[in-house]
């Protein structure tokens, strides 16, 4: 019989919150909690939460649900058990009780980051005497490194999100003439049909627009000799895409060529870089030599990358500074870019996964520069 991945990864937690000297884990709405059991909180008024006491507690985890949800749980008797409560039901004083059973006087209590307010200021006042951190503390770390069943669900997101690339890249999506936010639906559209339950993104910026790294696609029609930058992408099984190509409805002039070409061997720099016991710095210093060399660097104005899984951006993130050093499991964007402001913006982005035997992208939508005369 197989636990499936949640036995190990409460294993993995437990052994992070020794390390860190917290007496329980609280999870709420957020990443963390399907993470270590599978389940989604409903982001509503309910309070739900899955305390987790220390292992030396010997107090199994206990998922606090509210009754009218608890048919969505899937059960997992070996790594939580699930306590309902009902509508006229004190479900702070339930958690409250719960972490008195699993903890000593004071405990250091570590809780979701993305909890709402309201109940974070609700249960400081239940449990007043605790020491209260951000359970990022100890879960990014442990999230931010994929095991196999996580990193398949990341390649076929990625695969996915390549489909809809591929049919840019190959003029089946028309450009000329639409606006932005008329593309942007159709790769909307098409990341759906690929598979993806849900779109998080569709960014088209074009023309002058592309200089714009966060654009929000608008009523610009995109005309000839125009760059296009297309990023994309959403959640398929869970977990995230997003990928990034820039295409160009007419010949480029030679300046914006050369842009193109850089900002793809930046791109191909970064990934490089992507190798196991180097820090997260090296991947953004990598990429961003590249565009420096060229003459480029005040244009990039970005970090070259974030991790990504449950959520679309996560630890770890390529930037200068960060000393975390990379491990197979790792899985991360590098997506360098140059912006010119008021003219054109070239981005490449593909997901890539650290490996003991060296970077693997996980998409494989081509890079070569592409004319789409649709
Ligand atoms: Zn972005
Ligand atoms: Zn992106
Ligand atoms: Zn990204």
């Amino acid at each position: 019989m197989t636990l499936g991945p949640f036995a190990a990864r409460l294993d993995r937690a437990h052994e992070a919150m020794e390390l860190a000297g917290v007496d329980a884990l609280l999870l709420s709405v957020g990443a963390d909690l399907p993470w270590l059991c599978g389940y989604v909180a409903m982001p509503l008024e309910r309070l739900t939460v899955l305390v987790v006491p220390a292992a030396a507690s010997g107090q199994q985890p206990t998922l606090v649900v509210p009754e009218l949800e608890a048919p969505r749980v899937t059960r997992a008797p070996e790594v939580f058990s699930v306590r309902p409560w009902a509508e006229a039901d004190d479900a702070i004083g339930i958690v409250a009780s719960l972490v008195r059973q699993g903890t000593p006087r004071a405990p250091v209590l570590a809780i979701g980051d993305r909890t709402w307010a309201t109940f974070v200021l609700r249960l400081q006042a239940a449990l007043a005497d605790a020491d209260w951190r951000p359970a990022s503390t100890v879960m990014a770390p442990l999230r931010a490194i994929k095991d196999a069943t996580e990193i398949e669900a990341l390649a076929e997101a990625a695969a996915a999100a390549d489909r809809v690339a591929a049919a840019l890249l190959a003029g089946e999506i028309p450009l000329v003439g639409r606006t932005e936010r008329e593309v942007s639906t159709e790769l909307t559209r098409r990341l759906l049909e690929e598979g993806h339950e849900r779109v998080n993104f569709a960014i088209v910026g074009s023309g002058p627009n592309s200089a714009s790294p966060h654009h929000e696609p608008a009523e610009r029609a995109i005309r000839p000799g125009d760059a296009v930058v297309c990023d994309f992408g959403g959640s398929m099984g869970g977990y995230c895409s997003d990928i990034t190509r820039t295409v160009f409805t007419g010949t480029p002039s030679p300046e914006l060529a050369r842009v193109y070409t850089v900002v793809a061997e930046a791109q191909a720099a970064g990934a490089l870089a992507a190798q196991v016991g180097e820090p997260c710095s090296s991947v953004d210093r990598a990429a961003r030599e590249v565009i420096d060399g060229a003459g480029f660097g005040q244009y990039f104005v970005h970090r070259t990358g974030h991790g990504i899984g449950l959520e679309e951006h996560e630890d770890p993130y390529m930037v200068a500074g960060n000393p975390t050093l990379l491990s197979a499991g790792h899985v991360f964007s590098v997506e360098p870019g140059i912006y010119i402001p008021g003219r054109y913006g070239v981005r490449i982005e593909d997901i890539v996964a650290v490996t003991a035997d060296g970077p693997q992208p996980l998409n494989q939508a081509d890079h070569a520069l592409t004319v789409v005369e649709a």
